[in-house]
């Protein structure tokens, strides 16, 4: 039996149809409009996408959005500063800096200079150590989001194999974390793994996230299993496909996600209410 489809699209639409009652309701209560500011530096096409995508659903939201664009040649001082400035303003809740940035600019000491309560990316060591020590705040956007995908599928997670397909502080580590919170027994597996293939057949949750075009396929999955394919890759011809063999994998697993239109708007989703969550604790701070 093909597997039920995952409809990431409609899962963040109804995400931020919630926000946007929240939103109002922190206008009205607390005279706070939550404030999202985005730094690109560069002039990456890409990324000024991702960056386009992000400010069109802080607006449907009813969240302000501040759009910071740097030159490629913007030094590391100046991506410093700017983040500085921002971690200083009132009406910024949550910073986020389009990542990875031109050479000259140190990425990993730009996420350490963000304030963690502004860390809507969930990647300042502060929010991955809070993480870690089971009291989450600020959770990296696409586990978030994977999490509420699977619980939309109604399946049990409790007592589950699950298996990570990459160990990036973004993806993999903190979505094994999530996994393990829900009572999951989670496996990671990455590129210096023995026998991936072994590994993937025990899963009943499959995530992932290698950037690997299509290298799961349906005969490697376990009959029933919910996969959630992370992986964006641009083939040759202009599409975009995951990690998975979505035509193969659909014909063995109970649930999938697609790509594009599964994990990609559910990681906006998750900022735009991580943004609202950093606007809500600042209202209660003042
Ligand atoms: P990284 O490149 O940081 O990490 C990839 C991970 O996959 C690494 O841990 C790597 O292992 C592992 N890996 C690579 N090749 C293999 C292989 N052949 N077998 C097993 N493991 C492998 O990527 P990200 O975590 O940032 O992103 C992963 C994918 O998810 C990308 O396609 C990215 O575009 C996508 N993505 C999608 C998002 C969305 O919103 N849908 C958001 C973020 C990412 P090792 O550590 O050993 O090198």
């Amino acid at each position: 039996m093909a597997a039920e489809i995952i409809d990431g699209k409609a899962i963040a639409k109804s995400v931020r149809e919630e926000l946007a009652v929240e939103v109002e309701q922190l206008k009205s209560d607390a005279g706070v409009t939550p404030g999202l500011a985005v730094v690109l530096v560069g002039e990456d096409p890409a990324s000024k996408v991702y960056v386009r995508n992000k400010h069109r659903a802080c607006e449907r939201v009813g969240i302000n959005t501040r759009d910071i664009r740097m030159s490629a040649e913007a030094s590391h001082e100046e991506v410093m500063e700017q983040v500085h400035n921002l971690n200083e303003d009132p009406d910024i809740h949550g910073i986020l800096v389009q990542l990875p940035t031109p050479e000259q600019v140190d990425d990993e000491e730009i996420i350490n200079a963000i304030d963690p309560a502004k860390d809507v990316d969930g990647f300042h060591p502060i929010s991955m150590g809070k993480l870690l020590t089971g009291q989450p705040e600020m959770v990296p956007c696409t586990p978030r989001g994977v999490m509420r995908m699977l619980e939309s599928t109604g399946v049990e997670l409790s007592g589950k194999e699950a298996v990570i397909v990459g160990r990036s502080n973004i993806v993999g580590k903190p979505q094994a974390l999530l996994l393990m919170y829900e009572h999951c027994t989670p496996t990671i597996c990455h590129s210096r793994t023995r026998d991936m293939t072994e590994h993937i057949s025990r899963a009943d949750i499959l995530v992932a996230a290698a950037g690997m075009p299509q290298m799961i396929t349906g005969d490697m999955i376990k009959p029933g299993a919910v996969v959630i394919d992370v992986g964006i890759n641009r083939l040759d011809d202009g599409s975009l496909v995951g990690d998975v063999d979505f035509d193969s994998a659909k014909e063995v697993a109970g649930a999938i996600t697609p790509v594009p239109g599964g994990v990609g708007p559910m990681t906006i989703a998750m900022l735009l209410d991580n943004t609202v969550r950093a606007a809500k604790n600042s209202a209660c701070c003042c």
